[in-house]
């Protein structure tokens, strides 16, 4: 019998935990399906991957990045850590909690080198379409390489969507935006605080990226920040030049009315107000259509598409947990692909989502959904052979780091947590972050 082909679609952490998955069934002597990952990039790493370009990327594409320069991890280390390649097997000693994006990068990039997975991916090659047939019972998958200008159309038995869903920004409209004489811009256009030193500046959400992007811009100088909110306000002791506001109401010239009356002159106006999940190279029978939640919609397991089971998505959860929650699903997925895992029948698959919205719906608070989250995981892991770890423990950082946020927004990343996999308790990091303007992997791994 012909091997089973699988398509993977994103060389991201979830896209990288898929071929890792996959990889270390081969290393066990089992015999795996032909793999294709198709990255629209030319490296690995999803945003983890830094690019100054904003708009397009250099084939033209939207441009998938959305991280920013001096990015540090916004949530402890300890909680996203992989269980079978740890922070202190890659570093070769334990290094402080909240890295910077240039050493997560290297870790992510670490555990796949050593697997040696690269040449399973085909760069600069887009995913433009996926069809299923009912005919053959299998998927064509259409990809242009930007590099060689040409098309590909490939058949496969499965695809593993592991594209991300913070790349397409979701952009209200205020009135006055179109004569504002500032910038107004997207935390996805958001590369580097220093453009924003001596500005007045004003964010709209309250989202992590309005607290990280604010907190980034007050490290690198701005004049001032105010967060302008339409539920509540994010509530953090802030520094004296930071104000949160009730929401925009419009703009006149560089000034912004807000919900209460008040208003403030601006230079900048940044968009902290979310991503959609899009996915612009499906057709309607195979397009995952949810929420950002923790619990997906129409997703068995979270991860199995339910009207069409041969398909599969990873990392479309909002997430706590990250890369190890990537490894649990990407594990999975493989051991269904593999015929070790069976689906229930139809009904239950459906069920199954809506008991998982339905209990997420019932949490209470962060702290519940952390669990929660946790529970999804060791759920997953319970099921595949992937390394078995201390949840417990992992949610257990998620909690101090929520205490710590609570008790100095500008100084959590200071402390230092407990990894689930060793044991060991991390360092601090030699400088506060406030003071630490040199975010290299050089400087955060010195002693
Ligand atoms: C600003 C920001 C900060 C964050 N900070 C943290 C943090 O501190 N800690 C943390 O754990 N998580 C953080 N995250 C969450 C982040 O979602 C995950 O860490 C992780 O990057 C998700 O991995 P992914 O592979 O699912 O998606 P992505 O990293 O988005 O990777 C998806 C990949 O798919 C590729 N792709 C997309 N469309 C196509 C196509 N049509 N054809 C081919 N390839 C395609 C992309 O080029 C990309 O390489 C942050 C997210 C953002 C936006």
């Amino acid at each position: 019998m012909a091997k089973k082909r699988v398509a993977v679609i994103g060389a991201g952490p979830s896209g990288l935990a898929q071929l890792r998955a996959f990889q270390s069934a081969k290393q066990n002597g089992e015999d795996i399906p032909d793999i294709v990952c198709y990255e629209k990039q030319d490296d690995w790493g999803g945003l983890w991957k830094y690019t100054w370009r904003t708009g397009v990327g250099a084939d033209g594409e939207p441009c998938h990045g959305s991280m920013y320069r001096y990015l540090w991890s916004n949530g402890p280390k300890e909680g996203l850590e992989f269980a079978d390649y740890t922070f202190d097997k890659h570093f070769g000693k334990e290094i402080a909690s909240y890295p910077p994006r240039a050493v997560l990068f290297d870790y992510i990039e670490g555990r796949v080198k050593k697997a040696g997975v690269r040449d399973w991916i085909r760069f600069n090659n887009t995913i433009r379409d996926v069809r299923y047939d009912e005919g053959s019972g299998k998927f064509t998958v259409t990809a242009r390489d930007s590099v060689n200008d040409s098309e590909t159309v490939e058949e496969f038995d499965h695809v593993v969507v592991a594209s991300g869903h913070f790349s397409s920004p979701n952009v209200p409209y205020y009135p006055g935006f179109e004569s504002f004489n500032g910038r107004v811009l997207h935390a996805h256009d958001f590369r580097d605080a220093r453009e924003f030193t001596d500005k007045d500046i004003l964010i709209l959400g309250t989202s992590y990226s309005a607290e990280d992007i604010g907190s980034q811009c007050w490290k690198y100088g701005c004049k001032s920040v105010t967060v302008a909110h339409r539920t509540a306000p994010m509530g953090y002791d802030w520094p004296d030049n930071w104000e949160e506001v009730p929401a925009l109401v419009k703009v006149e010239g560089k000034t912004a009315h807000f919900k209460d009356g008040s208003s403030k002159e601006v230079d900048a106006i940044i968009l902290c107000t979310g991503y959609k999940h899009h996915f612009p190279f499906l057709p309607d029978d195979l397009r995952l259509k949810t929420a950002n939640r923790l619990a997906t919609a129409d997703l068995y397991k979270g991860v199995v598409w339910n009207k069409n089971p041969k398909m599969f998505y990873l990392g479309m959860q909002d997430q706590w947990y990250t890369f190890n929650m990537f490894d649990a699903q990407a594990w999975w997925v493989r051991d269904q692909i593999m015929g070790k895992i069976d689906l229930p029948d139809q009904a239950a698959m459906e069920a199954d989502p809506v008991a998982r919205e339905a209990a997420e719906d019932a949490l209470e608070d962060d702290y519940a959904c952390i669990r929660y989250q946790g529970d999804y995981v060791r759920e997953l892991i319970a099921e595949t052979d992937y390394p078995s770890f201390d949840v417990d423990a992992a949610n257990q950082a998620f909690f101090e780091w929520k205490k710590h946020k609570k008790k100095g927004i500008m100084e959590f990343r200071n402390h230092g947590y407990t990894s689930p996999m060793t044991g060991k308790k991390a360092p601090a990091h030699h400088t506060p972050w406030k003071d630490a303007l040199d975010d290299s992997l050089e400087s955060y791994l010195q002693t």
